[in-house]
């Protein structure tokens, strides 16, 4: 029998820990990025206690292989680090690994182990892909050498990553007879190169990976988070009508893409920083926008060779490639203490990367509150100067955003809508800070003139129309979340105007007035006339007192009851994550209750058993 380690191909990673001498392994399941940056300082952490380390993504390895690895590597310690996604599923690059773990009785026995969970206490599954990695672990007999870490993104994720880590380590270390106390050295993870004379032909632009994989000639299908298509936009018109507020419907091309999608898909949309942000950051660090270099991997044995794609400029590397706008995590600031030069900047660094109460409560008040971003950290602490390329190195790799998709093929078969509210708000210390995807986006308006593109994907979702066009639905979605029924309309329009007659259809859609972002209100009306649906409009700030699309719901709880109870229907929730869907979801307990004569027990499983059955499906973000 062949030995894993000896096994000639990338897919092993017990090969690849022999090969650079790493005891500890630290493997991520990320959507947003966030458990691959942690993943990422757990193995930096880990170098600090001597022990040498690598991050390594499932999707590109045979996990069947942690079988092996007690008997191969003694002393050895995988580390999970799990987000859960959507509906409590793994996230895209953990899947295969995920279901490997339900299907197969692996023999698990004297493998070391921790897991840490991320996921959003807002959503109902909260952390179950890392709850069910520890527990499946323990089950097939691997040792869990510290309990479970579990992150809340809806508090706060940083705190409970580092609490969880500072109990871990001396854990770790005693179980590896290490000293404890770590060495404090200053770590970085890549060299910088700056180069005199940069061929522009291997010069990254902006690329997601390959380069000129952006240029027409170039674009391959199929499309996907790491070759994007570079769709154009078509359409790029404002839906408000006033308010203050902007809302867009876009309409970007997938014509030749080979791109398919269903009405309840997302699309993903990788934007830009915005160029004066951009400036910004240079000007303050003292380097020139346009010198282009490269971040070179100390470790020759890590994958990573740069964190993104080089050689590219300071200016590529910072508006496409480099998070410069979320609030800088506790690890980044400590990182920035050896550059200030001012005591006093110093002190509140010191502070604020602690592990104290009041360090903890300093981060989360000055930075997380404030909504501080790097370059207002920067601002705020004068004599606090880092290198740029640092930066580029700690700062996370920004990420693409995604949209609730609002068209139907079967009407748009060349296109795909998205419908997105432009995000702006003043902050504690009274910046304005601006979404970065969304105004990105509302800039790019096409004119006989200027053409733009944008580079985008499709993910497969669950949120779907039943599949007989007679089952009747509810769906409730107000402001954005109206986004996938303008779909779902769309879809089963074409179905009513062939067949005379489809599953009643019913819209609750609320914003905050009638005359301002009412959106897509001439459309809605029309299928409304047309017999197709029926809208119950929930205006909560045309009256003295809020009308939300719940009270409604709760008005009509006869009728909801008959379509959901009496007739099988399918309910579906859209937007807010936060409030809205939580009460929405409360509402539809009591309806169930009260219409369907059920205690309060039953009436919460009889909805428990229509989210299993996919009779009542959710698409909300926070
Ligand atoms: P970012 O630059 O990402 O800024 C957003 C961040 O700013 C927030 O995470 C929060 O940390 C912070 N923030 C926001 N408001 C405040 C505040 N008042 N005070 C302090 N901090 C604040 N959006 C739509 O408009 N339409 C859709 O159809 C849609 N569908 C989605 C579907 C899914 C599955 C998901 C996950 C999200 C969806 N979103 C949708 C949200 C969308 O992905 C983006 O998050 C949103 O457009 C903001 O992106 P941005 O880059 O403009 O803002
Ligand atoms: P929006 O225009 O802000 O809101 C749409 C409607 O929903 C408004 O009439 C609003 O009323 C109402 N609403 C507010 N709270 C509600 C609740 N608890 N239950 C039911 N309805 C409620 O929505 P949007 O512009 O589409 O939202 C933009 C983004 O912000 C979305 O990404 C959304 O997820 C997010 N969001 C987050 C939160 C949060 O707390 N996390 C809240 C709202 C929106 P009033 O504004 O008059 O109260």
């Amino acid at each position: 029998l062949m030995r894993t380690s000896d096994r000639s191909d990338d897919s092993s990673f017990i090969g690849k820990m022999k090969r650079s001498g790493s005891k500890v392994v630290v493997f991520y399941g990320s959507q947003t990025g966030t458990a691959e940056e942690f993943a990422g300082r757990l193995a930096k952490d880990a170098t600090r206690y001597g022990l040498k380390s690598m991050v390594a993504d499932p999707e590109e390895f045979d996990m069947n292989d942690l079988a092996q690895l007690p008997a191969e590597i003694d002393d050895h310690l995988a580390i999970f680090c799990m987000a859960t996604y959507g509906e409590g599923d793994p996230t895209d690059n953990a899947a295969e690994f995920y279901q490997m773990l339900i299907d197969q009785e692996l023999d698990l026995s004297n493998l070391n182990f921790c897991v840490f969970a991320l996921g959003n206490k807002t959503y109902e599954h909260y952390n179950a892909t890392g709850r069910y990695v520890n527990k499946r672990l323990i089950e097939l007999g691997a040792k869990c050498i510290h309990p479970m870490g579990e992150g809340d993104d809806d508090a706060n994720m940083e705190d409970d990553f580092i609490t969880w880590k500072d109990e871990m380590w001396p854990k770790v270390c005693e179980f590896f007879g290490l000293d404890a106390t770590g060495q404090d050295i200053n770590m970085r993870q890549y060299s910088l190169t700056e180069l005199t004379n940069p061929d522009p032909n291997k010069t990254f632009t902006g690329e997601i990976t390959r380069l000129k994989s952006h240029l027409p000639d170039k674009q391959r299908p199929p499309f996907d988070a790491k070759n994007p298509f570079m769709s154009r936009v078509l359409v790029n018109r404002e839906l408000h009508k006033g308010g203050g507020r902007n809302c867009l419907h876009i309409e970007l091309d997938i014509t030749d893409s080979k791109i398919r999608y269903d009405a309840g898909d997302h699309v993903a949309v990788y934007s830009c920083n915005n160029p004066e942000l951009v400036e910004g950051l240079c000007s303050m660090l003292g380097k020139d926008p346009d010198t282009v270099f490269m971040l070179t991997n100390l470790d020759e044995f890590s994958s990573k060779r740069s964190p993104f794609p080089c050689p590219c400029s300071y200016r590529t590397a910072l508006s496409h490639y480099v998070d410069i706008t979320s609030p800088p995590r506790t690890h980044v600031l400590k990182e920035f203490i050896q550059y200030a030069s001012d005591e006093k900047d110093r002190e509140q660094l010191v502070l604020m990367t602690s592990t104290t109460d009041e360090g903890r409560a300093a981060y989360q008040e000055w930075v997380v509150k404030s909504a501080r971003t790097v370059s207002h950290v920067l601002e705020d602490l004068p004599s606090c100067r880092p290198p740029l390329d640092y930066l580029c190195e700690l700062l996370p790799r920004l990420q693409a955003r995604y949209y609730s998709i609002s068209s139907s093929p079967k009407e748009h078969p060349s296109s795909v809508h998205v419908t997105a509210v432009v995000l702006q708000y003043e902050t504690l210390t009274k910046r304005i800070n601006k979404g970065v995807a969304t105004n990105w986006l509302m800039a790019r308006q096409p004119t006989q003139d200027q053409q733009y593109t944008v580079p985008i994907f499709v993910r497969k979702s669950q949120f779907r129309l039943p599949i007989k066009s007679e089952v009747p639905v509810v769906m409730i979605g107000p402001g954005t979340g109206i986004a996938p029924f303008r779909g779902f309309l769309q879809e089963r329009d074409v179905a009513f105007k062939r067949d005379g007659s489809v599953g009643k259809m019913l819209l609750y859609f609320g914003c905050r007035q009638k005359a301002h972002d009412y959106i897509y209100q001439e459309e809605l009306e029309q299928y409304e006339k047309s017999g197709l649906v029926t809208l119950r409009l929930a205006f909560s700030r045309d009256q003295p007192e809020k009308i939300y699309v719940q009270h409604l719901l709760a008005q009509d709880a006869a009728l909801v009851w008959d379509l959901i109870g009496k007739q099988n229907g399918h309910l579906y929730v859209c937007g807010d994550a936060k409030n809205m869907a939580r009460e929405v979801n409360l509402t539809i307990i009591d309806i169930c209750r009260k219409e369907g004569d059920m205690t309060q027990q039953q009436a919460e499983d009889y909805v428990k058993t229509m989210i299993q059955k996919k009779r009542y499906s959710s698409d909300v973000w926070s």
